[in-house]
Parts: C-alpha cells; structure tokens; sequence
C-alpha cells in the first residue's frame, strides 16, 4: 500500500473535498476537462495566493538582498538554445506499432507495450516545450515557446536589476508565475500538471561561496514549510547523485514531502555555477559580468536557485493540513490550516435566523470585513455550520446569539479545539487579529471569559 502523509488522507480524499468545496475543478469540466490542467476555484483560489503571498513576503520584503521581478511568458527564442532546453528538455519516448501510446524510456520494462503488449519503437528524444508562433505567419521563423520555467527571466534580466538596484553580491532576484511542460506522465491531481505555478529564487554569489549559500538556501526553504505548518516528519532532504544532475547543476537537492502516493519532490535546490550567465553571454554578445569591489576585478557570479512549484505546495498544504476526528456518530473532517493560509479566517454565524439576531450579526461581519476574507453564514443548524467552517480550514468562527443583545458580547469558537471564548464586541477585532498571529485562545482581552470547553451540540 501507498504511504499516506498524514495516516488517514487518500488522495482520492482529497481530491473529492477540493471538488465539492470548490478549491480545484478539472479544466473545462462541461466539456469533459482537458488532461492534466486544472481551474482554482472561490477557495483554491484564496489558498494560493495566501501561499504565494507568504513566499513573496519571506524572500522579498523582508529581505535586504533580494528583489522582484515579472518577466513575460513568451521570450526570445535564442534563451531557450542558450540555456539548453532545446537541446536538453526531453524525455526519451518510445511508441507502440499497434495501439500507438508513446512511452517515457523509463516507465517500460522489457521491450513491449505496458497497454497492449504490442512491439515499441526505437527511442525518440521528445521535447518538453510547448510551441507557439508570434505573429500571423505560421513559418519556423515564428516560433516561440512557452516558458517551461520562470529562471531564464531572471537570467537575462542580471544587468537590468543590477544597475537599477545597484544590489552588491551576494544578492537574488525572486520571480513567481506560470510555467508550462508538455509532461508525458502526468498525474497525481495537481502534482503533474502541464500548466502550473513556480517560485523561484536566483541567488547570485562570489565563486568559492556557493556552498555555504546553498546550505544557507536549503534550511531556510525547509524551515518555510515547517512555519507554515508542514510537520517535520512529513519532509526529508535528498541530493542528486550524479548521472541524475540536470546538464547545468554543479550539486542539487530535492526537499521531498510524503504525498499520498509517496515521497516525491516539492522543491528543488540547485548550485548553477556560472552556466546560465556565461550562457546568456555567449550567446546575446553581452558582457553578464559583475564588477567586484574588492578586487576591482569582473567576475561571473555563482547561482543558487531554490525552486518551488505553486502547486505541489498548495497539495502538500492540504495533505498535511487533512484530519477526520470521530465525532458523536459522524466523522469531523478538519483542515488546520495555518491561519496565514487558509482561504477564509473568520465565519459570523448568528445563532439562529430569527430577524431579532440579524442586525447584530451583519453589524459584526461588516466590522471584521475590511480586515480578512470574512464569510457570513445563517443556514442550518449550528453545529452543521462549524463543520463546514472546519472542513474549509476556517480558523475562528464568531457566533452571535441572544445574549449578545443584551451585553453586547459575542463567542469566538476556535477550530481545532473547539474551545469557545466570550468576549466584549469593542474587544473582537484586536482579539481576532491577536489569535489569528497565534496568540493562545484563552488569552483574554479585558471583559472576556472562558466560555465552553467542551465540544458543543
Ligand atoms: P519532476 O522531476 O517532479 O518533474 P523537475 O525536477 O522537473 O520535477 P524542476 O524543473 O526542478 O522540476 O522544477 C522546479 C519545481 O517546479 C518542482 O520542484 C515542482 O515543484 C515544480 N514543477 C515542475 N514540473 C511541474 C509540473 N509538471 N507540475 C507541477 N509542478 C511542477
């Protein structure tokens, strides 16, 4: 069987809660989807920003040395002979002779079709790049690709950033955005996909200090999932032996996360060397050089790129983040989300519908509005509502009722523990602001009060 990261998620799971909550749906779903693209519904939507609002705050803002950049999908082609993807972005395939699947070299044993039995072909080098042509004239000249990584911006943007920065080494350039790689084995929902999100950092360093960078690089990304709530256990750290490196790396390591399928890559940490500036070099006639004020001497710096996809860490997130817990006679199926990511972090539920209790509550939501994604709920029974909040990952839940009318008190209701609190209306938006950084529940503000600490009804 299958490994499973969290014991209890399937991937069958998981998938089945992002289509009936509206996180992920397959793409063009009305007409029987398109293979291995992937639309982000009203939740998955929130999530991923959350994730990549989270990334671009760690690696940019609150850093001195790194900056952002937004370069086009759609570049000179010359990038794409100069970096090697050409040449080097293909996977061996062969064919079958009678049911005419093609096959990745290594996903058949022996020397038949896995589908058919039938008799495969010779291998054939298949690139990976999408094409397109720029223009109304559909002629070889015109082609251009779709980027298959966001690197090769960063690249060639080296003496654009450096000059308008005037950035001193070491320094990085992060660039997050879409990529695409016309995959022969995809799969796994949103592990493989042909369309998908990466983070990347480039990290240009002094020769000679690229190792101590990378293993800079290497535990601070590590240490970004673990703050973000991914349990250690569920990570592990695995290098490259050496017929596997990529023709540019000089070292790379993958941080791997137990999917439901088993270990598989979430992140890739690569030592570059000088290959991409000296690349891009020789083949735009340019000089990527950098002029190093302690020895007044030009010199092609080393890069250290940590590279994340979007969407494998929005899997991880879910999978690890996944829980049922027994619940009288039904199961309570949980996200505990980190409350930095989840889609929506506060829910006001007015006890009941009755009209007496709806001016209150809707006063309270338009208070808390402003501040987060806030959602309003007043159908079914209470208990039904906190489990849809848990469901979707809610951290707190606001409940109005009809106390709250006479002193002006409402009860905030903590997901994971169910742990409720009872605290002045004036108090709520500091209260929710504090506990949503990690403030512990029973922390009260003036006024407040343990409320219940059993599970409620
Ligand atoms: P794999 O071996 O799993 O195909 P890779 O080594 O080709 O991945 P990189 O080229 O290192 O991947 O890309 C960096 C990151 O981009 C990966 O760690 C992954 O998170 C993400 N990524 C790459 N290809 C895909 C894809 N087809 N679908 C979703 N994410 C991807």
């Amino acid at each position: 069987m299958a490994e499973q990261s969290s014991g209890k998620v399937s991937m069958e799971k998981i998938v089945s809660l992002c289509q009936r909550r509206g996180f992920i749906f397959p793409s063009s779903e009305i007409y029987g989807g398109l293979s291995s693209c992937w639309d982000y519904g009203p939740l998955g939507v929130e999530l991923k920003q959350n994730i990549k609002q989270a990334w671009w705050r760690a690696v940019v803002q609150e850093r001195d040395d790194m900056v952002g950049l937004d370069a086009s999908i759609l570049m000179h082609p010359q990038v794409w002979t100069a970096s090697g993807h050409l040449k080097e972005f293909a996977d061996p395939l062969v064919e079958c002779k009678s049911c005419h699947l093609r096959w990745r070299t290594d996903e058949v044993k022996g020397s038949t079709c896995p589908s058919c039995g039938g008799e495969l072909t010779e291998p054939q080098l298949f690139n990976l790049m999408f094409k397109t042509f720029m223009g109304p004239v559909e002629s070889e000249a015109n082609v251009v690709y779709l980027r298959p990584e966001t690197a090769q911006g960063m690249f060639v943007n080296f003496e654009n950033v450096l000059n308008t920065t005037r950035k001193r080494l070491p320094f990085g350039i992060a660039q997050m955005g879409k990529a695409f790689r016309n995959e022969i084995t995809t799969g796994n929902f949103i592990f493989r996909s042909r369309e998908f999100e990466q983070m990347e950092i480039e990290y240009f360093v002094r020769p000679g200090t690229d190792d101590k960078w990378f293993d800079y690089w290497l535990e601070e990304r590590h240490k970004w999932y673990i703050n973000l709530g991914i349990k250690e256990g569920n990570l592990r750290l695995r290098e490259h032996a050496r017929g596997e490196l990529a023709h540019y790396a000089r070292k790379c390591y993958d941080i791997d996360y137990l999917f439901p399928m088993g270990w598989s890559e979430l992140e890739g940490i690569a030592n570059r060397g000088d290959f991409d500036l000296q690349q891009h070099a020789s083949f735009s006639g340019k000089s990527l050089t950098y002029l190093d004020e302690e020895t007044n001497q030009h010199i092609v710096p080393y890069i250290i790129e940590p590279s994340a996809g979007v969407d494998r860490s929005l899997l991880a997130f879910l999978c690890d983040a996944y829980d049922e817990e027994p619940d009288k006679d039904e199961i309570r199926v949980v996200l505990h989300f980190n409350p930095a990511l989840a889609p929506v972090k506060v829910a006001v539920l007015p006890l009941s519908k009755k009209e007496t209790l709806a001016p209150l509550a809707r006063e309270v939501y338009a208070e808390l509005r402003p501040c987060w994604l806030v959602q309003y709920d007043d159908t079914q029974s209470i208990g039904r509502r906190y489990r849809r909040q848990d469901e979707i990952g809610t951290p707190f839940c606001v409940t109005i009722d009809f106390q709250s009318l006479e002193d002006k008190q409402v009860t905030i209701r903590e997901r994971d523990s169910m742990n409720q609190i009872r605290v002045p209306i004036t108090e709520l938006k500091n209260t929710l602001a504090a506990k949503l950084k990690g403030e512990p529940l029973f922390v009260l503000p003036p006024g407040g009060q343990v409320w219940k600490v059993e599970r409620e009804e």
